[in-house]
């Protein structure tokens, strides 16, 4: 349920600096008591999240693409909020490493690698003389040291004859931890381009007061990867792609901004390009177009998701589309 979820009444009342500390201007650019019209606001900032994953799940996108892009914010959203929180810990725990070694402090016993295994992984990097700065990463050590990886998933929509729950899940864990004690490890090293302090996440139901949280045109790139399929026809109006939300997609996505589709559901893809095939606000791109775009390397094997189809042998399909411009008034 989502009824607890908490929202602001207008983009500019959203305060990102919590989620990007780094990114803040020192005034501080989202001053709730401010009337400040949009341009100021842009001046006032350095920058706004700009990358949005929708249903982010565990955020294999976001962790891939924030080194690549260093100097874009990158946001996912989610609506769990275990799963929210832990993409959160993981940020945290991975900005943490990035910031020991830039400051020198990345000495034995420094161990952030137990991010997502329910150990206190900020706790031991705040031990060896991390402090973090505001924001989410200001919270306390017992809130980011309870996030096990939240494996239970929820079983209301698989499909039949999807492999064995709970063998999947633990098959998951395996390599999300694989995955996480390499993120670290390359974090501490200091090659890791913007130490993923440009990378957060949000919880909130993407279905509902999107433009609360976005300014018309400020996101450059939405991606919709593997959404929840909704298989039976009498639960179709939930997912996440339907001519109305098309309509706050294209609203939120800036012309030229693209939208990038993949699943491994057949009919969930025939869906989606059926939708945004002719939806007025997007057109197709060719797949050629996008063979130097670095985004769909990282949306075909980036994900959980993904990366389970993969581990699976199963197909995907992909379809990117491109924001056209509005049409003229006359
Ligand atoms: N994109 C990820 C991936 O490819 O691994 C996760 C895919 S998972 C099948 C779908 C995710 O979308 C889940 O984590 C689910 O909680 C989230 N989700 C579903 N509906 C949502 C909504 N309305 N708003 C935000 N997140 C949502």
């Amino acid at each position: 349920s989502d009824h607890d979820l908490v929202f602001p009444s207008s983009p500019s009342e959203m305060d990102w600096s919590k989620h990007y500390p780094a990114f803040a201007s020192s005034d501080g650019y989202a001053d709730s008591s401010a009337q400040i019209d949009q341009a100021s606001v842009f001046t006032r900032t350095k920058a706004l999240p700009e990358f949005l994953d929708v249903g982010c799940g565990f955020g294999g996108l976001l962790f891939d693409l924030a080194p690549i892009f260093p100097d874009k914010l990158i946001l996912g959203l989610e609506i769990r909020a275990q799963v929210a929180q832990y993409v959160e810990d993981k940020a945290h725990a991975l900005r943490l490493a990035a910031r020991s070694h830039r400051r020198g402090e990345h000495a034995a016993g420094n161990d952030t690698s137990q991010v997502g295994t329910g150990s206190a992984a900020s706790s031991s990097a705040e031990g060896a003389g991390v402090s973090p700065t505001v924001g989410p990463d200001n919270t306390s050590d017992a809130q980011s040291s309870t996030s096990s990886h939240p494996n239970k998933r929820s079983r209301k929509d698989q499909a039949p004859g999807d492999a064995d729950g709970d063998e999947e899940d633990a098959k998951d864990e395996k390599d999300e931890k694989e995955q996480n004690e390499l993120l670290v490890a390359r974090a501490r090293t200091g090659n890791v381009a913007g130490g993923y302090e440009n990378v957060s996440v949000l919880r909130a139901n993407a279905m509902k007061f999107l433009p609360n949280f976005f300014r018309k045109g400020q996101l450059s790139k939405m991606f919709f990867l593997h959404p929840d399929p909704h298989f039976k026809k009498i639960k179709h109006k939930a997912r996440i792609i339907s001519s109305t939300l098309l309509a706050e997609y294209a609203y939120v996505l800036r012309p030229g901004g693209i939208l990038y589709t993949i699943t491994d559901v057949h009919d969930l893809h025939l869906w989606m390009v059926g939708h945004l095939d002719v939806h007025p606000s997007f057109e197709p791109i060719p797949d050629a177009e996008l063979e130097d775009d670095p985004c769909v390397k990282a949306i075909w094997t980036a994900t959980e998701e993904g990366k389970k189809v993969i581990r699976n042998r199963g197909d995907k399909w992909f379809k990117a589309y491109r924001r056209k411009p509005d049409p003229p008034l006359d």
